[in-house]
């Protein structure tokens, strides 16, 4: 299966990563991506950017030697309301929202407030994908997400960097994701890179994608066209 973008970046703005984007895009270019999204975790992860930072990267960020860079921000749900950890202001602009749970924002509440606050976020702002759902420590009821999903064109990643650390959960991940292919829901593969040449690395998310049975019709990263309709990307990409 031949991926033209990866969509989870890290750079060393995160706190916890090591690249710059000029570094990202080389190891982009070798890959052949044809795309890429910048996404620092928000600012509730302590080390990472100040939300000034993501101003910036929307005015400043755009395109690297042929290859189309998309402003995004992988957003900490913090509360109950499903509130992110940016203002309503940054979030408008940005081309790609990634929301996800992680242990510095989110302690687990239990499947029914966990849902309760995806739910919210995913009703409130303009997400475009769900990250990492793979990870075992926030269950939610996959159900109810789901019409969301439809609704709002929403994916669900097929993270390489966490599915390569929790491999005892893939067979939980594999229902979650065959009860959202069988409703139509669409995937995309992303790196999660923490270091420049981890960008454009997919073997475990690919390796996984086929223990689930996912077709290359169901990853919206395979082709220019779907990417466009997705997320009503630059038509240059
Ligand atoms: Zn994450
Ligand atoms: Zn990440």
């Amino acid at each position: 299966m031949n991926l033209i973008g990866d969509f989870h970046i890290h750079t060393i703005a995160s706190g916890d990563a090591f690249g710059t984007i000029r570094e990202i895009v080389n190891v982009a270019k070798k890959k052949k991506l044809k795309c890429i999204s910048i996404t620092e975790h928000g600012p509730k992860m302590e080390a990472s950017a100040h939300y000034y930072y993501f101003e910036s990267l929307i005015d400043n960020v755009k395109e690297d030697s042929g290859l189309i860079i998309y402003s995004g921000v992988e957003a900490n749900i913090i509360d109950d309301k499903g509130t992110l950890d940016l203002p309503d202001s940054i979030l408008e602009k940005l081309e790609f929202i990634i929301v996800s749970f992680h242990d510095f924002s989110w302690e687990d509440k239990g499947i029914i407030k966990n849902t309760k606050a995806l739910k919210s976020a995913l009703l409130k702002y303009n997400v475009k994908c769900i990250a990492h759902l793979n990870h075992p420590l926030y269950p939610i009821h996959i159900q109810e997400i789901i019409p969301i999903l439809i609704d709002r064109n929403i994916t669900i990643e097929i993270n390489n960097k966490s599915l390569k650390k929790e491999k005892n959960n893939w067979l939980n991940f594999k229902d979650i994701i065959l009860k959202c292919r069988n409703k139509g829901v669409k995937f995309l593969v992303n790196s999660d890179a923490h270091y420049p040449l981890q960008v454009g690395e997919f073997r475990t998310a690919l390796e996984f994608a086929n223990y689930a049975g996912l077709k290359e019709d169901d990853i919206i990263n395979t082709h220019f066209d779907r990417l466009i309709e997705y997320f009503n990307l630059r038509k240059n990409c």
